[in-house]
Formats: structure tokens, C-alpha cells, sequence
């Protein structure tokens, strides 16, 4: 007999939901991990800056009352607290997935693992190597940062996410952000919170490329209000290290420029993490730099699997999770319930960003008809209570069946109300449907009755 039925190589979000699922459907299961549990989303990801976050909105909403008539004098950011407060967070949720570990009878393994064979893991730890035989592997070992060979990047005092989440004890006067995507923008919104001088460097022509236009387009307006500079269109070419600081240079439209800070982030991307995972022969075939895998997430070796950022497309905590819990249903028989097709995503800025499903462009682009209802929340109770600045909600449906097939979100809590346009999409409802719900008010969400009250308008009969 094998020693265990299903190996977990990694305890991030993919692999600690498939380990504890995998016991919960009765396999014998191991997780092995060479760091600490929770892996990059509670320890260097989504958790400690959400954690930064939340301290740098304390202390912006301190200083900035008088608009409410709160004045306060003296409010005073303690870098070394604020990354102690992080640390604590991570550590407590992190201990706490070691708790479910154990009282799931998942055994949690300390260590490096490498597979040269299938159903054999290695597992190196304090210099001993240890061998462990199972039916099945599976891979769930994340991504890391990327870093592109530009010149300097290299220097001291140019961070990847990760080594500036390992914090200072004092606050940086200025710092250059690389990169104007997800977490590029998550860091701009906690230093500029906190007072730095904040430039990001986009090589695409707006923030957040990826998304809808208007939302890195009000996002970028946001920011500058708050003092941030955002150059866009503009490729970096190099970091040299200057007097008093770094300097990036760039060309932006042929045109040479530069931007300095004390410190560099580069937040360009993140690549699939596979290191010292197959050191012979056995090689998996990749797609690009991920682990190509199924539609039962196995990859081209039988018996070995792969879920999470190491093979998906999209790189998030609740993707990975999900992709977990699917792979071991399957292997267990059952059938996936999951709906890949329907993932939200959120940017924790201010105020905060969420979307999901598809934009009217992105509609148009793949042949489906597709109308946007709109609600601006100028005359919104609580937007204009809370004074969050420009906020918007859009819901897109199909022009010919009414369904709701995406949204794109720019207000508070929007992070916690795109799950009913997540929900409306699973259920196929139409917009007709999902207006039919009563808002409570005042609320963020009525914004949402009015942007479908609005598509409704546009879909006619
Ligand atoms: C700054 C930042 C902010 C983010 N914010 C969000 C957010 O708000 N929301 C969101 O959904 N996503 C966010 N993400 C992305 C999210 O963290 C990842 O998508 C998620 O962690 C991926 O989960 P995973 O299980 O695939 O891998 P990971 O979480 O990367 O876990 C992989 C684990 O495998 C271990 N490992 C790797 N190789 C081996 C080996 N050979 N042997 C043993 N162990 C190994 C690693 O130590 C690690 O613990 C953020 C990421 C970053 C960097």
C-alpha cells in the first residue's frame, strides 16, 4: 500500500481547499510545504495587503474628517506597528489552516518537495531527504514575481511585492511603482494614503489594461487628486542608482523620461512557480510557463495534477481554491460543480473595484449582443456620506435574452456586492429578474437598482 492516497505539494488557497477536501471525501492525504502555511495569498498576497490596507485607510480617514467635521490632530503612522499588525494577521490564519491540517487528519509534511517519478514525492528538509509513495499528486505550488531582465532591476532598494511586504521601519519619501496593474495600484493607494510620494509607470496606455477603460480611467483621476503621478505608455528601460535614491528610466512615446524615488517597486506580473519541482527526466508539458492541464486538471503525466497559479490562466486565491476543491471532487467521482467561466475580481483601492463576467466591449469583441445599464452615484446617500469620491456601477446582459452576463463595479464594498451579479449569472437570471430584488436604503446598493433600471430601459421588450 502507498503511504498515502493523494499528495498536496503546496499549502496555499489551491492546495490546503484540495488537501482538506480530499480527507473530508475519505482519502488518506498529505500536504507538503516548505514555508508557511496559507502560502502566498495569506502570507506575501491577497491577506497582508488587505492588512496594510486597512491600517493606511485608518489613518487617511484620521486626517482627512474635517469634511464631517472630525479633526485630529496629530494622527501618526508606526511603519514598524502597521507590518507588525500585518504579521500577526498572517500568522493567526496561517496557524489556524495548520488547526484545520490536524483536525482533518491532513499531514502536513516540512519541506522541499521534488517528483522524478509518478507517485513518488521527495521531500528535502534540514538537509535529509525523505520518500513518500502515493496514488495520486497533486502540484499546487503557486507563482512568485516575475522579474524581466531590464538593467538594475537587480539593485538594492528595487522590491518585488514580496520584499516589500517584509516592510521598514520608517516610510519611504517617494517610491516608483513598475507596473499600474492589480497590485501596483493596491500599493500606490497604501503609500499614497500614508503620505509618500507615489509615480507609477504603465507601459499600456491606462491603468488596470486589462479591465474595463473607465475603471483605470477613474481610478487614475483618484489617485491624482491624491497627489499620485501615473505616466502611462511608457516602457522602462532601465534603474540606475542616483545620490539620494533609484531612478527609472523610460521611453513614452519615443519620447526619453525618467522618475525617481527612494524605493522601486516592480509589480509586473507574477510566473508560475515550478522550481526544483521536476529535477529529471519527468517534465510535464507546459503551456507557456504553466503546467498544461485537463479539464480534470490532470497534467500530461498520468497521476500527477495541477491547480492554482502554477497552470491557471487566472491568477487568484479563490480561482486556485476552487480549481482545488474540483480536481478532488473529480478524482473522487463526482462531478464539478464549479463554474469557471464566472470569477470575480477586486482591487482593494478607493474606492474599491470589482468585476466579473464580461464588459460591453469585451461582449461585442466575442459576437454577443450586449446592452450596459449605468448608474453614476453622484445623488447616491451614502456615497455622498461617506465622500469616496467618484464611484459608478455598470451591468451588462445579452440584448437578445435579458441575462446578466457582467458587471463592473467602482464603489464602497463593491468587493462584497459583486457576488449577486456573480449569483445572477450562475442562475442565468435576466436583468428584469435581479431588479426585481428590494434595496435597502441608504446604501452603496441602490446604485444597483438604478444602473438595472437603466439596462431594463435600454433591453426593452
Ligand atoms: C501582493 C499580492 C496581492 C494579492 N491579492 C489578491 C487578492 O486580493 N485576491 C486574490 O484572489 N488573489 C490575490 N493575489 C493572488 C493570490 O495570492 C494567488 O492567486 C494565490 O495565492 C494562488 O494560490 P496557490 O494555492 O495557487 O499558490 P500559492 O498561494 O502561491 O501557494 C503555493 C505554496 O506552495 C509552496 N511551494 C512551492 N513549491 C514548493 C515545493 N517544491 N515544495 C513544497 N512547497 C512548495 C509555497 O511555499 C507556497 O506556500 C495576490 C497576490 C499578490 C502577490
Amino acid at each position: 500500500m502507498r503511504d498515502y492516497q493523494l499528495i498536496v505539494i503546496g499549502a496555499g488557497p489551491g492546495g490546503y481547499m484540495a488537501a482538506l477536501r480530499a480527507a473530508k471525501l475519505g482519502l488518506r492525504t498529505a500536504v507538503v510545504e516548505s514555508r508557511e502555511a496559507g502560502g502566498t495569498c495569506l502570507n506575501r498576497g491577497c491577506v497582508p495587503t488587505k492588512t496594510l490596507l486597512h491600517a493606511s485607510q485608518l489613518y487617511r480617514d484620521a486626517c482627512s474628517g474635517a469634511h464631517a467635521g472630525i479633526h485630529i490632530d496629530g494622527a501618526r503612522a508606526d511603519l514598524a506597528e502597521i507590518f507588525n499588525y500585518k504579521r500577526q494577521i498572517s500568522q493567526k490564519l496561517s496557524s489556524g489552516i495548520e488547526s484545520l491540517f490536524k483536525g482533518a487528519k491532513v499531514e502536513l509534511l516540512r519541506g522541499r518537495a521534488s517528483i522524478t517519478e509518478p507517485g513518488t514525492v521527495h521531500v528535502t528538509a534540514d538537509g535529509g531527504e525523505t520518500v513518500y509513495t502515493a496514488d495520486n499528486i497533486l502540484v499546487a505550488t503557486g507563482s512568485a514575481p516575475a522579474r524581466p531582465p531590464i538593467p538594475g532591476l537587480d539593485l538594492p532598494g528595487v522590491m518585488t511585492s514580496d520584499e516589500l511586504l517584509e516592510g521598514t521601519d520608517t516610510l519611504y519619501r517617494s517610491i516608483v511603482i513598475i507596473g499600474g496593474g492589480v497590485i501596483g495600484v493596491e500599493f500606490a493607494t497604501f503609500y499614497a494614503d500614508l503620505g509618500c510620494e507615489v509615480t507609477i509607470v504603465e507601459g499600456m496606455d491606462r491603468l488596470l489594461p486589462t479591465m474595463d477603460r473607465e475603471l483605470g480611467q477613474n481610478l487614475a483621476q483618484t489617485l491624482k487628486k491624491q497627489g499620485v503621478k501615473i505616466i502611462t505608455g511608457a516602457m522602462v528601460q532601465n534603474v540606475e542608482q542616483g545620490g539620494d535614491g533609484l531612478t527609472v528610466y523610460f521611453l513614452a512615446k519615443d519620447t526619453p523620461g525618467a522618475a525617481s524615488g527612494e524605493a522601486v517597486l516592480c509589480a509586473i506580473g507574477r510566473r508560475p512557480y515550478l522550481d526544483g519541482l521536476f529535477p529529471g527526466d519527468l517534465q510535464p508539458e507546459m503551456n507557456g510557463r504553466a503546467i498544461r492541464v485537463d479539464d480534470a486538471y490532470q497534467t500530461s503525466i498520468p497521476g500527477i495534477y495541477a491547480i492554482g497559479d502554477v497552470s491557471s490562466r487566472i491568477q487568484l486565491a479563490h480561482v486556485a481554491s476552487a480549481q482545488g476543491v474540483a480536481c478532488v471532487e473529480m478524482l473522487c467521482g463526482e462531478t464539478n460543480s464549479v463554474n469557471m467561466d464566472i470569477v470575480p475580481s477586486c482591487i482593494y483601492c478607493r474606492p474599491e473595484i470589482a468585476v466579473v463576467g464580461m464588459t460591453e466591449a469585451e461582449a461585442k469583441e466575442a459576437g454577443v449582443p450586449a446592452k450596459v445599464g449605468k448608474c453614476v452615484m453622484f445623488g447616491n446617500a451614502r456615497t455622498l456620506i461617506a465622500d469616496t469620491g467618484r464611484s459608478f456601477m455598470k451591468v451588462v446582459a445579452n440584448a437578445d435574452t435579458h441575462e446578466i452576463i457582467g458587471a463592473q463595479l467602482m464603489c464602497e464594498h463593491s468587493t462584497d456586492m459583486i457576488s449577486q451579479i456573480s449569483q445572477a449569472m450562475a442562475n442565468h437570471l435576466t436583468a428584469e429578474q435581479l431588479l426585481l430584488a428590494m434595496r435597502p436604503h441608504p446604501t452603496f446598493e441602490e446604485a444597483m437598482t438604478e444602473a438595472l433600471e437603466d439596462l431594463v430601459k435600454k433591453l426593452g421588450n
